[in-house]
């Protein structure tokens, strides 16, 4: 479902099946991208911008981008983060979503599938969604103020213990289905950036020392 291509990217099948947009998902041999791209300053909030050109860093604050423009790809950036990228094939409008904690507990990415609809008439019934590598569960344990953040979507988080591990590609895919998406559309990675240190930069595991993967979907 999800494999690397010949740009040490990884590609999900249900993207590369859509001919008009192209995308991927970074890694640690990814160049990195520069030109003709729209990126944020990540602040793990719920704020979506909708672009139509080329914009760079620091432009502007928020975490999702959305475009119907064809001159400009979206980028966000991860280190154990979950990478969201949406597609909407009738309306040919897509999205890049970045969703730590913070950001799924705002559900970031039901807001950005409700953007799309309220900016260019997306119906959630046509989203196809690509859930990244991110941290996994295997590896996400949490404390209490963030299990209690979470509980909404996962009432059984931390009800025996103070800690627990958390799913949050899971709860992603959850706040998805809640606005619409159906199921058959939504494709996880499965893949852990900490567990996967040969492919993937991991805050848990690098701390400070933790570069970035870059993210990015655009319309051709
Ligand atoms: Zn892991």
């Amino acid at each position: 479902m999800f494999r690397c291509s010949d740009t040490k990217d990884y590609t999900a099948a249900a993207l590369n099946a859509e001919p008009w947009l192209h995308h991927g998902f970074g890694t640690r041999e990814s160049a990195w991208l520069t030109k003709d791209i729209a990126t944020l300053k990540q602040v793990h909030s719920d704020r979506i911008a909708v672009v139509d050109g080329p914009r760079p860093e620091m432009f502007d604050e928020g975490d999702a981008l959305v475009t119907r423009s064809a001159v400009v790809r979206l980028v966000i950036r991860t280190a154990d983060c979950v990478p969201i990228l949406l597609a909407d094939p009738r309306q040919r409008a897509v999205a890049a979503v970045h969703a730590g904690w913070r950001g799924t507990a705002s559900r970031i990415v039901a807001k950005t599938v409700d953007r799309m609809t309220a900016d260019f008439g997306t119906r959630a019934a046509d989203v196809v969604a690509a859930i990244g590598p991110s941290i996994g569960r295997c590896c996400y344990q949490v404390g209490p103020e963030v299990l209690e953040q979470l509980r909404t979507w996962v009432p059984e988080l931390g009800q025996t213990a103070q800690h627990d591990c958390v799913n949050l590609p899971q709860i992603n895919r959850e706040q998805l289905l809640a606005v619409g998406v159906p199921d058959g559309k939504i494709f996880l990675s499965h893949l852990c950036t900490r567990c996967r240190a040969e492919d993937f930069h991991s805050f848990r595991r690098d701390k400070e020392q933790a570069g970035r993967m870059q993210s990015w979907i655009g319309i051709r």
